[in-house]
């Protein structure tokens, strides 16, 4: 190639230029996969598994073989913690990595000790980091070794682990297809299809069912899925698996036990509001969910296809069906931060006006939904909206899957009435209190939702019911507190967690997280400084990231006023 006498390739773009031995190497690794901007971090995925990290020239590469600029390459996949991105200077990782959860449920259950033990025992040959929380609080404390999970992890079940040579997730065991519809599954959709089914009457019963978005906002369904079904086509819908609050994991703990009637559900929605694609995001630590996943979308249009076809009133299309893997960033639960990162671009949130059910992705009207909620809709459909109605208490509709972790005899999912008490809750459905331990305080809702006293145990965990305590039932993470535990601990660990996750898009967010950390490190909280970060981030935050962080000190402030005093 010719070179001007300054500085650079004649008829090249200025910057680095493409190692002919790389795009090589990158062209076989993307293979068959479509060469367009929103399959981006897909792309950055594979260059990732194949060698353990993503170099300059594997960026200058991909922007070429993309067909965009290196930087937009390079801010995304520098965004992304799952992407080891080498800058210059920067040596290559371990060839193994084992992520160690620095999450609530973890620390209390001992992370600390087992970080430091790992680091001690495995050695330079593997790569120990501490990661966000990555589902598994139940099992506490929690790692992953490559992409296999290891929980509850000791220093010991770990290194077997590492030496054992295993490194994928099983993918779970479920009940597949044929299981499902012998047990009726499908018949919902088939109703719908069949003409036995309307639009308007499955609206009805849905509405009547009381059925909520069950990710964390709790926006009535039906209402939602008629605001879309208004909008013009074409019309996408998005499925948020994203479950990265600390505390949740009943996401993940539904679709592996029943993957077949999340995907009836999923259908129902869309043929509901007429979508004619549908992607799913998933995290990416969960890697047997998504083996799990990938085989039964890959299999659906050949199952239920001809359902499509065959149609009462003429063949209707079959949603096209997408599978897209996150990489890490608890910031894309947002919704529109999914969507920016569905589109291939970093997960930073827009600003709203408009709502993603008018303008999302790729600035089509979109359904967003949460899959537990899909979930309950087959059953909800095929059981009554009565039934479901009746599941609540104190006047609550509906049932909720807390995400119970922390110091329980007995952690998990549990499936309750909405508007059961903690100490129900305790009772009923988690054998009480760990050995040894008293409740002390808890989170009804992640590391988002507030910490709250033993004395409002009482309180009914429901969506709108604990704001009067600064507090949130959000996705229904409860974490519990004992008398071993300092809430002004609980509350620095989440804010660490705040300040690491934050997309740093708006200032509130980005420099009162770091602030905020600060002073609640030192031993007496500067409560001066904490009230003035509060209202600024509540006030000025994008989205819930910035506007909820303050809850977990403005709660130790108000209910715990003891363990910060001056
Ligand atoms: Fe990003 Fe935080 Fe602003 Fe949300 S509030 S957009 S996470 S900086």
């Amino acid at each position: 190639m010719q070179k001007d006498e300054r500085t650079r390739s004649i008829g090249r773009p200025r910057g680095r230029e493409t190692d002919p031995a790389t795009l090589a190497r990158l062209r076989t690794l993307l293979a068959d996969l479509p060469r367009r901007r929103d399959l981006l971090i897909e792309a950055l995925h594979r260059i990732q598994d194949a060698q353990g990290w993503i170099s300059a020239a594997d960026i200058a590469a991909l922007a070429e073989e993309l067909s965009l600029a290196q930087a937009e390459v390079f801010e995304v996949a520098t965004f992304y913690h799952h992407f080891d991105v080498l800058s210059a200077g920067v040596q290559a990782p371990a060839a193994l990595t084992v992520r160690v959860c620095d999450s609530l449920s973890c620390m209390l259950a001992g992370a600390e000790q087992l970080v430091s033990g790992l680091q001690a025992s495995l050695g330079d040959a593997v790569r120990v980091q501490r990661v966000p929380c990555i589902g598994r609080c139940a099992e506490a404390p929690a790692a992953v070794v490559h992409h296999l999970p290891v929980a509850p992890a000791t220093v010991g079940s770990v290194a077997d682990a590492v030496a054992a040579g295993e490194r994928q997730c099983p993918v779970p065991q479920s009940p597949d297809f044929d299981a499902y519809r012998s047990q009726g599954g499908w018949q919902v959709l088939q109703d719908c299809l069949g003409g036995r089914l309307a639009v308007a009457s499955l609206l009805e019963s849905l509405e009547a069912s009381g059925l909520r978005g069950l990710g964390g906002a709790g926006f009535p369904t039906a209402r939602k899925w008629r605001a879309v079904a208004s909008q013009p086509a074409p019309r996408l819908m998005a499925v948020n698996i994203d479950e990265g609050e600390p505390g949740t994991f009943k996401d993940r703990w539904h679709l592996e036990r029943a993957p077949q009637q999340f995907l009836e559900g999923m259908l129902i929605a869309a043929w509901a509001t007429g979508c004619e694609a549908i992607y799913v995001y998933l995290r990416d630590e969960y890697a047997g969910l998504r083996a799990l996943l990938e085989r039964e979308l890959a299999a659906l249009p050949g199952r239920i296809g001809p359902w499509y076809a065959a149609a009462r009133g003429g063949p209707i299309a079959m949603p096209a069906l997408h599978l897209r893997r996150g990489a890490g960033a608890y910031i894309c639960g947002e919704e529109s931060a999914m969507i920016e990162s569905i589109e291939g671009r970093r997960g930073m949130p827009r600003l709203r006006p408009p709502y993603v059910a008018q303008v999302g992705l790729f600035d089509r009207p979109t359904l967003v939904n949460n899959p537990e909620t899909l979930l309950w809709v087959p059953e909800i459909l095929s059981r009554g909206a009565e039934w479901y109605a009746s599941q609540g208490r104190r006047g609550r509709k509906g049932l909720r899957s807390f995400s119970v972790s922390g110091r329980v005899a007995s952690p998990g999912v549990k499936v309750a009435p909405a508007g059961i008490t903690l100490r129900e809750l305790l009772a009923e459905h988690c054998g009480g209190m760990a050995p040894g331990h008293e409740l002390y305080g808890f989170l009804p809702g992640g590391a988002s939702g507030g910490i709250l006293p033993a004395s409002l145990a009482d309180e009914p965990l429901d969506f709108d019911t604990l704001a009067a305590h600064g507090a949130f039932i959000g996705s229904a993470a409860v974490i519990v507190l004992s008398q071993h535990d300092a809430a002004r601990d609980a509350a620095a660990n989440l804010l660490a967690f705040f300040r690491h996750e934050s997309c740093g898009q708006c200032t509130p967010c980005r420099a009162g997280t770091a602030q905020a950390l600060e002073s609640m490190r030192s031993a007496h909280w500067d409560r001066a400084l904490l009230a003035e970060l509060s209202q600024v981030m509540r006030d000025a935050s994008i989205c819930g990231l910035g506007q909820a962080a303050p809850n977990a000190f403005d709660s130790v402030i108000r209910f715990f006023p003891h363990e910060v005093a001056r």
